[in-house]
Protein backbone atom coordinates (compact mmCIF):
# COMPACT_ATOMS: atom_id res chain seq x y z
CA UNK A 1 0.00 0.00 0.00
CA UNK A 2 1.14 3.52 -1.10
CA UNK A 3 2.46 5.60 1.96
CA UNK A 4 2.16 9.28 2.32
CA UNK A 5 5.40 10.68 4.02
CA UNK A 6 5.20 12.61 6.97
CA UNK A 7 4.18 16.40 5.93
CA UNK A 8 4.50 15.55 2.09
CA UNK A 9 1.31 15.18 -0.09
CA UNK A 10 0.39 13.14 -3.13
CA UNK A 11 -2.16 13.40 -6.56
CA UNK A 12 -3.81 10.17 -8.50
CA UNK A 13 -6.39 9.29 -10.56
CA UNK A 14 -9.53 7.75 -9.30
CA UNK A 15 -12.56 5.95 -11.18
CA UNK A 16 -15.87 6.16 -10.69
CA UNK A 17 -16.61 2.80 -8.61
CA UNK A 18 -12.87 2.85 -7.11
CA UNK A 19 -12.21 3.17 -3.32
CA UNK A 20 -9.65 4.87 -1.56
CA UNK A 21 -9.09 3.51 1.82
CA UNK A 22 -7.10 5.84 4.10
CA UNK A 23 -5.38 4.73 7.37
CA UNK A 24 -3.76 6.07 10.18
CA UNK A 25 -1.10 3.66 10.79
CA UNK A 26 0.22 4.89 13.85
CA UNK A 27 -2.61 7.24 15.18
CA UNK A 28 -3.28 10.93 16.00
CA UNK A 29 -1.90 11.77 12.30
CA UNK A 30 -5.01 14.33 9.98
CA UNK A 31 -4.71 13.52 6.37
CA UNK A 32 -6.24 16.49 4.40
CA UNK A 33 -8.12 15.24 0.87
CA UNK A 34 -8.46 17.29 -1.72
CA UNK A 35 -9.95 16.62 -5.76
CA UNK A 36 -11.21 17.79 -8.89
CA UNK A 37 -13.73 16.31 -11.24
CA UNK A 38 -11.40 14.68 -14.31
CA UNK A 39 -11.05 17.47 -16.98
CA UNK A 40 -12.57 20.21 -15.30
CA UNK A 41 -10.45 22.37 -12.67
CA UNK A 42 -13.30 24.25 -11.93
CA UNK A 43 -15.25 21.51 -10.52
CA UNK A 44 -13.46 20.71 -7.25
CA UNK A 45 -14.89 19.48 -3.48
CA UNK A 46 -16.68 22.09 -1.92
CA UNK A 47 -17.76 22.45 2.14
CA UNK A 48 -20.49 24.97 1.14
CA UNK A 49 -22.25 22.12 -1.27
CA UNK A 50 -21.93 19.63 0.60
CA UNK A 51 -23.46 20.96 4.02
CA UNK A 52 -26.14 22.15 2.07
CA UNK A 53 -27.12 18.71 0.87
CA UNK A 54 -26.14 17.15 3.51
CA UNK A 55 -27.75 19.93 6.18
CA UNK A 56 -24.88 19.13 8.45
CA UNK A 57 -21.48 20.09 8.73
CA UNK A 58 -20.35 16.50 10.99
CA UNK A 59 -19.66 13.77 8.17
CA UNK A 60 -19.61 10.22 8.16
CA UNK A 61 -20.34 7.29 6.90
CA UNK A 62 -23.41 6.83 4.47
CA UNK A 63 -22.79 10.58 3.63
CA UNK A 64 -21.88 12.27 -0.03
CA UNK A 65 -19.41 15.02 -0.63
CA UNK A 66 -19.91 17.29 -3.96
CA UNK A 67 -18.37 19.55 -5.87
CA UNK A 68 -18.52 23.06 -6.46
CA UNK A 69 -21.01 22.54 -9.42
CA UNK A 70 -22.93 20.29 -7.30
CA UNK A 71 -22.30 16.53 -8.24
CA UNK A 72 -21.25 13.57 -6.04
CA UNK A 73 -17.23 13.03 -5.58
CA UNK A 74 -17.33 10.78 -2.94
CA UNK A 75 -19.74 8.79 -0.62
CA UNK A 76 -17.91 7.64 2.43
CA UNK A 77 -18.43 3.78 2.91
CA UNK A 78 -16.61 3.15 6.02
CA UNK A 79 -15.33 5.08 9.13
CA UNK A 80 -13.76 3.56 12.12
CA UNK A 81 -12.82 7.16 13.98
CA UNK A 82 -15.83 9.56 12.88
CA UNK A 83 -14.25 12.59 13.68
CA UNK A 84 -13.15 14.82 10.10
CA UNK A 85 -13.44 18.54 10.04
CA UNK A 86 -14.56 19.90 6.81
CA UNK A 87 -14.73 23.68 7.98
CA UNK A 88 -10.88 24.55 7.47
CA UNK A 89 -8.82 25.45 5.15
CA UNK A 90 -5.82 23.14 4.61
CA UNK A 91 -2.57 24.58 6.27
CA UNK A 92 -0.50 27.00 4.01
CA UNK A 93 2.43 28.73 3.71
CA UNK A 94 0.46 31.72 5.56
CA UNK A 95 -0.78 29.22 8.37
CA UNK A 96 2.43 28.60 9.50
CA UNK A 97 3.99 32.33 9.43
CA UNK A 98 0.66 33.36 11.33
CA UNK A 99 -0.01 30.67 13.53
CA UNK A 100 3.42 29.59 14.38
CA UNK A 101 6.24 32.18 13.04
CA UNK A 102 7.69 29.42 10.58
CA UNK A 103 8.36 31.10 7.75
CA UNK A 104 9.53 28.06 5.63
CA UNK A 105 7.10 25.25 5.49
CA UNK A 106 4.27 25.49 2.52
CA UNK A 107 1.84 22.80 4.27
CA UNK A 108 -0.83 21.07 3.01
CA UNK A 109 -2.13 23.46 0.38
CA UNK A 110 1.69 23.96 -0.68
CA UNK A 111 2.16 20.18 -0.79
CA UNK A 112 -1.29 19.60 -2.80
CA UNK A 113 -0.84 22.12 -5.51
CA UNK A 114 2.58 20.80 -5.92
CA UNK A 115 1.18 17.27 -6.41
CA UNK A 116 -1.15 18.30 -8.79
CA UNK A 117 1.71 19.78 -10.53
CA UNK A 118 3.41 16.79 -10.83
CA UNK A 119 0.47 14.75 -11.57
CA UNK A 120 -0.28 17.30 -14.63
CA UNK A 121 1.95 19.82 -15.97
CA UNK A 122 -0.79 21.94 -17.09
CA UNK A 123 -2.04 22.37 -13.72
CA UNK A 124 -2.11 25.69 -12.46
CA UNK A 125 -1.43 26.89 -9.20
CA UNK A 126 -4.61 28.33 -7.34
CA UNK A 127 -6.14 28.74 -3.71
CA UNK A 128 -7.29 26.08 -2.06
CA UNK A 129 -10.55 26.67 -0.62
CA UNK A 130 -11.72 23.86 2.60
CA UNK A 131 -10.32 20.16 1.85
CA UNK A 132 -11.90 17.28 3.89
CA UNK A 133 -9.44 17.17 6.94
CA UNK A 134 -9.38 13.41 7.74
CA UNK A 135 -9.16 12.25 11.31
CA UNK A 136 -8.80 16.47 12.63
CA UNK A 137 -10.25 16.83 15.56
CA UNK A 138 -12.21 20.08 15.81
CA UNK A 139 -14.54 20.43 18.25
CA UNK A 140 -17.58 23.33 17.94
CA UNK A 141 -19.06 24.75 20.88
CA UNK A 142 -22.60 25.62 21.08
CA UNK A 143 -22.00 29.39 20.78
CA UNK A 144 -19.86 28.30 17.08
CA UNK A 145 -16.32 28.35 18.63
CA UNK A 146 -14.04 25.65 17.47
CA UNK A 147 -10.75 24.24 18.73
CA UNK A 148 -8.29 22.44 17.04
CA UNK A 149 -7.35 19.37 19.48
CA UNK A 150 -5.26 16.24 19.17
CA UNK A 151 -6.90 13.36 17.10
CA UNK A 152 -8.77 10.83 18.67
CA UNK A 153 -7.49 8.12 16.46
CA UNK A 154 -5.56 4.84 16.99
CA UNK A 155 -3.25 3.00 15.28
CA UNK A 156 -5.11 1.39 11.93
CA UNK A 157 -8.17 3.52 12.11
CA UNK A 158 -9.12 4.05 8.47
CA UNK A 159 -12.11 5.75 6.03
CA UNK A 160 -13.04 4.65 2.98
CA UNK A 161 -14.81 6.70 0.53
CA UNK A 162 -16.06 5.60 -2.94
CA UNK A 163 -15.55 7.54 -6.19
CA UNK A 164 -18.66 8.66 -7.68
CA UNK A 165 -17.09 10.26 -10.75
CA UNK A 166 -14.06 9.87 -12.20
CA UNK A 167 -11.51 12.39 -9.83
CA UNK A 168 -7.97 13.71 -9.72
CA UNK A 169 -7.53 13.22 -5.83
CA UNK A 170 -4.86 14.82 -3.81
CA UNK A 171 -3.88 13.56 -0.21
CA UNK A 172 -1.87 15.00 2.39
CA UNK A 173 -0.23 13.64 5.89
CA UNK A 174 -0.84 16.89 7.47
CA UNK A 175 2.21 19.26 8.53
CA UNK A 176 0.52 21.33 11.35
CA UNK A 177 1.81 20.88 15.05
CA UNK A 178 -1.82 21.46 16.41
CA UNK A 179 -3.79 19.34 14.15
CA UNK A 180 -1.31 16.46 14.85
CA UNK A 181 -1.09 15.99 18.56
CA UNK A 182 2.51 17.93 18.18
CA UNK A 183 4.40 14.93 15.83
CA UNK A 184 4.59 14.17 12.57
CA UNK A 185 3.64 10.28 11.08
CA UNK A 186 2.90 9.00 7.78
CA UNK A 187 -0.26 8.08 6.28
CA UNK A 188 -1.29 5.33 4.22
CA UNK A 189 -3.84 4.91 1.75
CA UNK A 190 -4.98 1.96 -0.64
CA UNK A 191 -7.16 2.45 -4.01
CA UNK A 192 -9.24 -0.54 -4.68
ZN1 LIG B 1 -2.15 20.31 7.09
Amino acid sequence: MPIVEQRTGVAFELKKGQKLKVIDIEGKQVSDLFCYIKGDYQDYLSNGRTFDYASKILLSTGDLLYSSKSKPMFKIIEDSNGSHDFLLTPCSHDTFSILYEDYQHRGCEGNLLHAFKEYDENFKETCLPATFNIFMNVPISSKGQIEVIEPTTIAGDFITFEALDDLIVGLTSCSAPQSNGGSFKPIKYEVI
